[in-house]
């Protein structure tokens, strides 16, 4: 056999292990090492090199046979695209085959590497600068790496013949690049669609939320090869980072840091840290807002990165920072959001420069935040439902006490009036029954009066309509109905400090029952002797009335219930007075509805103030006013 024939036979052997090695699947740097060195052994090349096309627009060397300089030259080097294509386009055209001759390169071309030797004296010799580029390609002729061969063994431009063999490993490489990306592609689908399911099969069987997103780390951290994972969920109920449930898992922080993601990611750094951290989350969620109608995700990286026309270059930077802080090198964010509204975020990071996030990655991710949306939005609902259900639970609970004390309070006085009846109907007219009975009877007119009063200013149904009104001449109106009882009582019940022309917006009826039952206890309260003094004035753009009286004062621990329903406090002098424990609930109501505040303080034995403000018709909110003795509390 001649020599050349044997080279053929070898280049055909070679081809053979190169078909075998890609239809029985081994790895694919192998795959293509093993090409590169049959187009060594057999073509007569001292180098080979195969490139692989990343999704980048980068070309990297995987595999590299022949000449030991060219190997350590060229093995792992990343060129773009982009500078190849300038070197294809002088290229003279042989099929799959792009030849270079090197008086076309373009200047500069960074590409070839160039051996040091003296080129033969003839037309078809090889110059150190040729270049021989075989394209790879796919079934349906996109590009997925390349083979370049160097210094042919003869010194001359490749035959015919040798161009086509080369031109079968070139088809060959190809294929065994396509299968491999191909087999890539489809683990990662199983891989993603793996983790998916897992998340909306928890998200199906958890009404918990916190579970919910426990749950979602590792699939996250498996299914997408991410090593640290973060979801927020913003808290439409609570403002700023701290109502926020916030769940991250990496190799630093272990879920449980929740409510420390602005320190997070700041990288802990201090206060001023802190706020670049806050406005890193004021960023995600604007970025959140911006995706989500598109249903889109976005990369912040070095590789792939998608923030353009969503942050701007500074921002883009302090985001990378962040990023690199946490000790990854890219971000994906994806919403997480139902219906038309944001809920929160999702972001994954990924410490491997090298590997960006693919389409599948980022599509699966959509899916996972809109899963996660509605986890959220159903867990919200459930909340809402449940909170609604406690409400009408209280107020059941509420109408029972109210029906039962009430009948509790009409009974005593019934049963005293019934006695006291038979009593008169056994035995004729006795002055101590008939005394009785009046008192009794006054006592229930009180209570009914009180209750129906109640009942009347906590009405949701009756509509507020206000007026302004001069709370001077209130004041001095109710002044002067109380006087006989002041007088009565010997307290001296003085006026003085009341104010000219102060006007409020308010309810006439409601506004006098307010002052008639405050300045009432006033005088209730306080033992002969004592002083009760009423004033009112304007104060911040609002109108305050005080009734300060010298009487038997409120303990502290009666304070905080005082102004509830039948609660007439601790001390056994209030419980001497009649009364039925409403008064101050019907205060409090009558100020509610008016939007004002009131305030009591007091201290047992030393006499009570009690500030009510209300709004002035063209009043500014006032700052509540400063409160300065004994104990208080203040209602509004
Ligand atoms: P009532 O006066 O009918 O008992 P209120 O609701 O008006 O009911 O008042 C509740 C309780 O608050 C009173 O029973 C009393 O113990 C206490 N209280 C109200 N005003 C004063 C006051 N000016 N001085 C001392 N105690 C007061």
């Amino acid at each position: 056999m001649s020599r050349g024939a044997s080279r053929e036979l070898d280049a055909l052997r070679s081809l053979h292990q190169v078909f075998t090695a890609i239809h029985s699947g081994q790895d694919l740097a192998e795959v293509l090492q093993r090409a590169a060195q049959g187009v060594v052994d057999a073509l007569g090349f001292q180098v080979a090199v195969i490139d692989f096309v990343d999704p980048y627009g980068y070309v990297e060397a995987l595999a590299v046979a022949g000449d030991e300089d060219a190997c350590r030259a060229l093995k792992g080097r990343r060129v773009s695209l982009d500078e190849l294509q300038d070197e294809f386009a002088v290229a003279e055209d042989w099929g799959l085959l792009k030849f270079v001759p090197h008086d076309r390169l373009p200047e500069g071309a960074e590409y070839s590497w160039a051996p040091d030797y003296e080129p033969l004296e003839d037309p078809e010799a090889w110059h150190p600068l040729d270049a021989l580029i075989a394209l790879l390609q796919g079934p349906t002729g996109e590009m997925l790496g390349m083979l370049s061969v160097d210094l042919p063994v003869d010194g001359r431009r490749p035959n015919h013949l040798t161009r086509q063999v080369l031109e079968m490993f070139a088809v060959q490489a190809g294929l065994a690049i396509y299968h491999a990306q191909e087999r890539e592609r489809l683990q990662e689908r199983v891989r993603l669609a793996a983790a998916t399911r897992r998340i909306v099969e928890t998200a199906s069987q958890e009404l918990d939320l916190d579970r919910v997103l426990e749950a979602c780390f590792e699939p996250l951290v498996d299914g997408f090869h991410a090593d640290r994972v973060v979801i927020r969920v913003f808290d439409v109920d609570v403002e700023g980072p701290h109502g926020e449930r916030l769940a991250t898992e990496g190799a630093t922080y272990p879920p449980g840091i929740l409510g420390h993601l602005p320190a997070l990611l700041a990288g802990e750094r201090g206060e001023t840290s802190r706020a670049r951290g806050a406005r890193m989350l004021d960023l995600g969620e604007r970025v959140a807002w911006a995706c989500w109608p598109a249903r889109r995700s976005v990369v912040v990286g070095e590789l792939g990165d998608t923030t353009s026309g969503l942050l701007d270059e500074a921002e883009r930077g302090a985001v990378l920072e962040m990023v690199h802080g946490l000790g990854a090198s890219s971000m994906l964010l994806v919403p997480l959001g139902a219906g038309p509204e944001v809920l929160g975020t999702v972001a994954l990071f990924r410490a491997d420069a090298s590997s960006g996030w693919s389409e599948a990655e980022n599509e699966a991710a959509l899916e996972v935040g809109r899963e996660l949306g509605r986890v959220v939005h159903r867990t919200r609902l459930y909340q809402r439902e449940r909170q609604l259900v406690t409400e009408l639970q209280e107020l059941d609970h509420y109408k029972v006490e109210m029906i039962g004390t009430i009948t509790h309070e009409l009974k005593n006085p019934l049963t005293s009036i019934s006695g006291h009846v038979e009593l008169l109907e056994d035995e004729g007219v006795a002055p101590t029954s008939v005394g009785a009975i009046g008192r009794n009877v006054r006592r229930l007119q009180r209570l009914v009066g009180d209750l129906l009063l109640l009942n009347s200013v906590q009405d949701p149904q009756r509509p507020f309509a206000p007026s302004p009104l001069d709370l001077g001449a209130l004041v001095e109106e109710v002044g002067d109905l109380l006087a006989i009882q002041a007088s009565r009582r010997q307290v001296t019940l003085d006026t003085s400090g009341v104010g000219q022309a102060i006007r409020i917006l308010g309810e006439r009826d409601d506004v006098l029952r307010l002052l008639t039952n405050v300045i009432g206890n006033g005088i209730k309260y306080t033992p002969q002797g004592g002083v009760v003094r009423v004033a009112a004035r304007a104060v911040d753009g609002r109108a305050e009335f005080t009734c300060q009286d010298t009487g038997i004062g409120i303990a502290e621990h009666d304070l905080s219930t005082l102004f509830d329903e039948f609660d007439r406090g601790s001390n056994p002098a209030a419980h001497a007075q009649p009364g039925t424990g409403l008064g101050l609930a019907i205060v409090r109501r009558i100020v509610e509805r008016h939007g004002g505040t009131v305030e009591v303080e007091s201290s047992l034995g030393s006499g009570s103030t009690f500030r009510v403000t209300l709004p002035m018709p063209d009043g500014q909110e006032a700052a509540a006013p400063d409160v300065t003795q004994g104990h208080s509390f203040r209602i509004g």
